[in-house]
C-alpha cells in the first residue's frame, strides 16, 4: 500500500458508475486522479462528461492529473445525514481547485488535529474499500525545516 492510500474506516456507499465516469472510477481504483482533457482546447475538465464544457468539443483524452490542489470553500458537517457517514463526524467537505484547473467537491481527511481551512494546500490521497477506491484530499504536510503553509482567505 503506498502513501497515498489508506484503508477504508468503514463501509461506504459505492458510487454509481456510468458510461461517462468509469474511466473516473476505473483510474482511481488505480490510485491514480484521471481527468479528462479536451483535444481541441487543451483544458481539463470535472465532473467526466460527453463534451468539453468549455468548446463544446466531444474530442478528449484521459490524463493523470498531479493530484495536488488548494481547498476554495469548506463545510464541516456536525451531523450526519446518512449512517455510512455516522463514523466520520465531524466531517469536512471542501470545494478543491485543483492544479490543472477543474474544481471537485471532495472530503478532507487526516487533518491531524490542524483544521482544514480554505485556501490550504491539499493534495489526493485514496480510501480503499472492497469494491472501489475513494479519492479524497488531505492537507500537503510541509517537509521537515520548511515553514507550514499559510492559509489564504
Ligand atoms: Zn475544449
Amino acid at each position: 500500500m503506498t502513501a497515498n492510500v489508506i484503508a477504508a474506516p468503514h463501509p461506504k456507499p459505492a458510487p454509481t458508475i456510468s458510461a461517462y465516469n468509469k474511466p473516473y472510477w476505473d483510474a482511481a481504483r488505480q490510485h491514480e486522479l484521471r481527468l479528462q482533457r479536451c483535444a481541441e482546447c487543451g483544458r481539463f475538465w470535472a465532473p467526466p462528461g460527453p463534451i468539453c464544457p468549455l468548446c463544446f468539443s466531444g474530442e478528449f483524452t484521459w490524463e493523470q492529473a498531479s493530484g495536488q490542489g488548494v481547498i476554495t470553500s469548506l463545510v464541516t458537517f456536525h451531523k450526519s445525514y446518512h449512517p455510512e457517514f455516522d463514523n466520520d463526524l465531524p466531517l469536512a467537505a471542501a470545494l478543491v481547485e485543483l492544479a490543472e484547473g477543474p474544481r471537485l467537491i471532495t472530503n478532507i481527511v487526516q487533518a491531524d488535529g490542524t483544521p482544514p481551512a480554505s485556501g490550504m494546500p491539499v493534495e489526493v490521497v485514496f480510501e480503499d474499500h472492497a469494491d472501489f477506491s475513494l479519492p479524497q484530499f488531505r492537507p500537503v504536510r510541509p517537509a521537515s525545516g520548511t515553514r507550514p503553509p499559510t492559509p489564504q482567505g
